[in-house]
């Protein structure tokens, strides 16, 4: 089998958002599977549309996502490039007037309106002035006297139909595609045709985009017919629609890459949720690491029916992830989160600390929040010493229990628990009347995360110091 070749096309108008995040999510997904070529290609040809440093800020996105490409800006050797579209006039040109040649496009003096029209799949009327039967002598005479002329592909008047991987089979009469224009006058190509030349000259084998293309490609099919080559496998992602149901788009606030660093969502978590839009593994997972979503992608099963962003989902998916992630690596990615001043943590404290909380964190943007359960104020930590003023088996309890705990080494979740629970067995204590007055004293609150792993965050100082200050409290007040 050749080798699978797909390309991720972005315009460089902005930073990534959900929706062309996911078009690359499913092609680079898609040729890990099958040890392929994903290739970055920047169709910049709409100069008033470019946006100054936009190219590097997706390029930038796309590196945090883990979508690393194999051909394009930055990685050209040995490719098959240029990869932006504005170093590839001498190309379109080319094709082009091969196409003339072989009397499949015809020079059209028409005014150029259709190109405008065309880019967003508006049909276009042709050419209203019969151009395609002007007489070769009329043809040469016009041209040498430098009137200006547009390219127009010689639309065949037949079916054209292809195959989409997720539709099935589309039909339609060419005829009403009308005699496109695919050069313009200034020689300029129009974007159906540079996205086909470029295809060609790539040797892309599957072009996976988003369902806005389908209107696109009964124009690119004859296209890559007209020049003679196999086309090739479309597969065309749902449309992702917002939480309200409507189309998500940039100008409308769809989240992007920026967004998901902010709050601190693993990329492998970004991967994972958005591959489920408009996929499935096929049983009933839903958490899946990179290796597995490389391993189960299947263009045939994407769905056709529109897909819902949801942004509650994606929290999930990413708690889920940072269940799963090493201890010590979620204390080496929350570091730039991390309110340093505010929890002056020793480093090898951190890991503790996140054992006790991470099952809370949804993004490690939330850590200090988190955090703020194991080290509240010194307001809250009073309000609970009167509190426990009042609760008469207190004293005995934290005794026993700081007793307990300064003879545990090392200081250890486990351990501590087990410690805690020996020092109530002394005393008589258990359940709330154990574990309340020891919650209390620590956290201020009678409720929380585990608490040997909150006691193992803490650190030995610390637990020791609060339970003292709260003993000592409760046994001074009358
Ligand atoms: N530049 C197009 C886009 O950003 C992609 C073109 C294509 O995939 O064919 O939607």
């Amino acid at each position: 089998m050749t080798q699978v070749r797909t390309r991720f096309a972005p315009s460089p108008t902005g930073r990534l958002h959900v929706g062309n995040l996911r078009v690359a999510v499913f092609n680079h997904l898609f040729t890990r599977r099958h040890g392929g070529r994903f290739i970055l290609r920047v169709e910049d040809t709409d100069v008033e549309r470019n946006v100054e440093g936009s190219l590097e800020g997706i390029m930038e996105d796309l590196r945090w996502a883990g979508l690393d490409w194999d051909e394009g800006p930055g990685v050209e050797e040995g490719g098959r490039g240029p990869y932006r579209q504005s170093e590839r006039g001498r190309l379109y040109r080319e094709a082009a007037h091969r196409l003339e040649a072989e009397g499949r496009a015809y020079r059209c003096f028409c005014p150029d309106e259709g190109a405008e029209r065309e880019r967003d799949g508006a049909a276009e009327i042709g050419c209203p002035g019969g151009c395609r039967f002007l007489p070769a002598t009329e043809r040469t005479g016009r041209l040498e006297a430098g009137e200006p002329s547009v390219l127009r592909f010689a639309t065949p008047d037949e079916v054209v139909s292809f195959r989409d991987e997720v539709r099935g089979v589309i039909a339609m009469s060419a005829k009403d595609l009308g005699d496109f224009i695919i050069l313009r006058a200034d020689g300029r190509p129009t974007y159906n045709f540079a996205v086909v030349v470029d295809d060609v000259g790539m040797e892309i084998t599957h072009v996976i985009r988003g369902a806005g293309h389908l209107s696109n490609t009964p124009k690119q099919v004859l296209l890559f017919d007209a020049l003679g080559v196999d086309r090739p496998i479309f597969a065309h992602l749902p449309t992702v629609l917002g939480p309200d149901r409507k189309k998500l788009s940039k100008r409308r606030g769809a989240p992007g890459v920026a967004d998901f660093r902010a709050q601190g969502v693993p990329a492998d978590a970004v991967v994972n949720y958005l591959s489920l839009l408009g996929w499935s593994p096929g049983d009933d997972r839903e958490i899946l690491t990179r290796d597995e979503l490389v391993e189960a992608m299947d263009l045939g099963r994407i769905g056709a029916s529109n897909t819902i962003f949801d942004p509650e989902k994606l929290r999930w998916v990413s708690s889920q992830h940072l269940a799963a992630m090493p201890l010590d690596e979620v204390a080496r990615v929350v570091e730039p989160y991390l309110d340093r001043t505010r929890f002056p943590l020793r480093d090898e404290q951190i890991a503790p600390a996140l054992d006790a909380i991470r099952t809370r964190l949804e993004a490690l943007g939330e850590v200090n929040e988190h955090l703020a359960i194991l080290f509240p104020t010194d307001e809250v930590l009073q309000g609970a010493r009167d509190e426990l003023r009042h609760d008469p088996g207190a004293p005995s309890v934290l005794l026993a229990v700081r007793e307990a705990l300064a003879a545990v080494d090392p200081w250890e979740a486990d351990a501590l628990a087990a410690a805690v629970r020996a020092a109530g067995k002394e005393v008589g204590a258990r359940g709330k009347a154990l574990f309340h007055p020891v919650r209390l004293a620590l956290t201020g609150d009678r409720q929380g995360p585990d608490l040997g792993k909150v006691m193992a965050g803490l650190g030995r100082k610390r637990v020791l110091m609060l339970l003292d200050e709260s003993a000592g409290w409760v046994n001074s007040q009358p």
